[in-house]
């Protein structure tokens, strides 16, 4: 019988215990931080990272231990790049269907057309592809890149689903809504409905510089403590709810789904990397939680700039990812983030005069915090 390492903690006259278990489920793997697209609300535009690619050796090592995992069934390509860009991208979908994962892919599809035949001989689940425009010129302002692009690869995925009589990879359209383009919103589930799209996820943006710290939709409570001077007015947020369903309704809903992020900072909190017993690998190997904490790089939380950390447990180079999925650190780190015992900046008096939130940690000694992060509060959402 297999022993695992079992962590003890007294929290408030009570004892927990943290077990060790292979119990993970989902692995997102950047292979590259590089892209060809020049997005205005990238990350990728205000850090100093280094740029490279994940070595096909690293990827084979990592996929040998599957076998660990007894309940880990998905493979997500994504992250802070672009994984169509990789040389041995198919390579790597293939080595990871031998061991039986289903695969998703989050791209900007501007190069899906030359391997689109291959994504449906492979057996892709889904790809999850950023449209954050329907018109050209909108769609270039914002991206760099262009929507006929994207709409001729989306075409020769349709054509070689239909070659081989597959539904997948099911396709579902990204749109990132902002001040600029949310009047384009409204357009979004009739090209879903055009392109035969099997699902749309809305989500907010994270404002990485000054700048697109103008777009944000969404809001914060109204006893919040957050000063007026960052020019943002409780409970006043846009209802993109409304948009959606109103267009949804006339073009699409019969047989789509819809995804939508919340719009107003609340109680409830739920990390649904931590919950989905999710693991990221990053491009040069780290081995991290989530995509906030898998690179260094300044935002903007309600106004607030912090500095974000990567948060890492270790690299797959010196240790395996069993290894470092069961070691103390991760553990408890993943035992402390399911109980969310985090305070709240959002919600604190001393929010805007306290540094801590700065740094990313918080009064209740944790470093790094989640004690603001939107992806916890689900305004801004992953596939
Ligand atoms: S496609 Fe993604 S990684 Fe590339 S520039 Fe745009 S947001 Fe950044
Ligand atoms: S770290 Fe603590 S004191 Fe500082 S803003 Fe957050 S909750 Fe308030
Ligand atoms: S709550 Fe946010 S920062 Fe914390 S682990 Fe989850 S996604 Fe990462």
């Amino acid at each position: 019988m297999i022993k695992h390492s079992v962590y003890k903690e007294e929290i408030e006259g009570a004892t927990i215990l943290y077990q060790g278990l292979p119990d993970l489920r989902r692995l997102y793997v950047e292979v590259t931080n590089r892209c060809n697209a020049g997005c205005i609300m990238c990350v990728r535009r205000t850090w100093n990272e280094a740029e490279g690619y994940l070595t096909y050796d690293l990827f084979q090592a990592l996929i040998e231990e599957v076998p660990c995992f007894p309940l880990l069934k998905w493979l997500y390509f994504g992250g802070f790049g672009e994984p169509l860009l990789h040389p041995r991208l198919l390579d790597m979908i293939r080595c990871a269907r031998k061991k039986g994962l289903k695969i998703k892919i989050s791209s900007n599809g501007q190069y899906l057309s030359a391997i689109a035949q291959d994504l449906v001989q492979l057996g892709v689940e889904e790809i999850i592809v950023s449209c954050d425009s329907a018109s050209e010129k909108s769609f270039k302002a914002i991206r760099g890149g262009s929507l006929g692009q994207l709409e001729e690869g989306i075409r020769a995925l349709n054509r070689a689903k239909k070659k081989y009589e597959s539904i997948h990879p099911r396709l579902v359209l990204e749109f990132v809504a902002m001040k600029c383009n949310v009047n384009e919103l409204k357009n979004l589930p009739g090209l879903a409905s055009r392109w035969g799209a099997f699902a749309l996820l809305v989500t907010n943006v994270m404002p990485y510089s000054a700048d697109t710290m103008g777009e944000i939709l969404y809001t914060y409570p109204a006893a919040s403590k957050i000063p007026k001077a960052h020019g943002l007015m409780p409970g006043n947020y846009v209802d993109i709810a409304s948009i959606v369903w109103e267009a949804a309704a006339k073009k699409w809903f019969t047989w789509g789904t819809i995804k939508l992020p919340r719009m107003v900072w609340g109680a409830a909190r739920n990390c649904r990397f931590v919950n989905s017993y999710s693991a990221v690998v990053t491009w040069d190997g780290e081995v991290v939680p989530c995509y906030p904490l898998s690179h260094s790089y300044s935002c903007f939380v309600f106004g607030r700039r912090k500095e974000v950390k990567r948060y890492s447990f270790g690299n797959l180079k010196a240790s395996s990812l069993y290894s470092l999925w069961t070691s103390e650190e991760y553990v408890r780190f993943r035992g402390k983030v399911r109980l969310f015992r985090f305070p709240s900046c959002v919600d604190c008096e001393l929010a805007y005069t306290c540094d801590y939130p700065v740094e990313n940690c918080d009064c209740w000694g944790n470093e790094p915090s989640c004690a603001d992060c939107l992806w916890a509060q689900d305004i801004i959402q992953c596939p």
